[in-house]
């Protein structure tokens, strides 16, 4: 008799059991702050992610709203796993949709709120995938998954209207400081290509080299070493407060604020790549 010292694999990242989280999300319609489809979809993830991390509690506030001028109600969620852990780090996503879909090609509906398949449900999919599997196995971190609420309501050229829940959270910080931050945000793109972006690149270099370097390991598709674009996304407040944070993002996704943003354009497969990355980076 010998022991068996191999390593044992990483968990198994199921793309199926993840899309269905996407096109639950869109089953509730539009889920930008203030509509029916963002309240069915909050009590949703909060039940989702009740079932298996250690505590899971709401961030809510109110912000006027630009578009409307009227005041609305905003909630991030916080699900914390293994929250004795001293080495932490924060996975995150936005759960809000676009209240308008202003590149549409369709100028008659650049009034009317998108569905949101990848930009919104696709990240947020792969974090309550992820979470099952934090629930039942001890990855080498303490987690804490984030769903921020308001990152997409902004107009237009005004980059100070977006971000609403990541501002919120990092002035406010109700968790303890983790080593570093992943963001998804647009990554079920069935045609996935996910580029360096350039603010993770300059104000977090090493944390993108450990990703990047990870999805090449795994020899995973979609995943390319140059540096293209340029976001104000939810990554930005944790950056200008000195915590590393990464935005793995696909901005080469031509349904973008489309009424088009729908789970047809979305894939299992693309899930996979990001979910298995992410757990590698955990249990490898
Ligand atoms: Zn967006």
């Amino acid at each position: 008799m010998t022991p068996d010292r191999r390593k044992a694999p990483p968990p198994v990242f199921d793309e199926g059991e993840a899309f269905k989280f996407l096109e639950a999300q869109c089953s509730f319609g539009p889920r930008n702050p203030g509509s029916y489809g963002h309240g069915r979809c909050l009590d949703y993830l909060l039940e989702q992610l009740t079932a298996s991390a250690d505590t899971v509690f709401k961030q809510v506030f109110t912000h006027i709203e630009y578009a409307t001028s009227t005041d609305v109600e905003y909630t991030n969620l916080i699900a914390r796993f293994q929250q004795k852990k001293k080495r932490r780090l924060i996975f995150c996503a936005h759960w809000d949709t676009r209240p308008f879909a202003d590149e549409d090609p369709d100028s008659s509906n650049w009034d009317r709120p998108i569905l949101g398949a990848n930009d919104g449900a696709s990240g947020v999919a792969v974090l309550l995938e992820i979470a099952k599997i934090l629930g039942d196995s001890k990855p080498r971190y303490g987690i804490d998954i984030v769903l921020f609420d308001g990152e997409d309501g902004g107009r237009k050229g005004h980059t100070e209207e977006y971000l609403l829940g990541s501002k919120y959270f990092v002035q406010n910080m109700p968790v303890p400081e983790p080593e570093f931050v992943i963001l998804l945000d647009m990554i079920g793109d069935r045609d996935l290509q996910i580029y360096k972006e350039v603010f993770s690149n300059r104000y977090a270099p090493e944390v993108v080299d450990l990703i990047w370097e990870k999805a090449a390991e795994l020899r995973l598709p979609g995943f390319f070493r140059l540096t293209k674009h340029m976001m104000i996304d939810d990554h930005i407040p944790f950056l200008e407060r000195g915590i590393p944070a990464v935005d793995i993002i696909d901005m080469d996704y031509p349904h973008w604020h489309t009424l088009e943003d729908t789970p047809d354009k979305c894939s299992p497969q693309s899930l996979k790549v990001v979910g298995e990355l992410l757990l590698a980076l955990l249990y490898d």
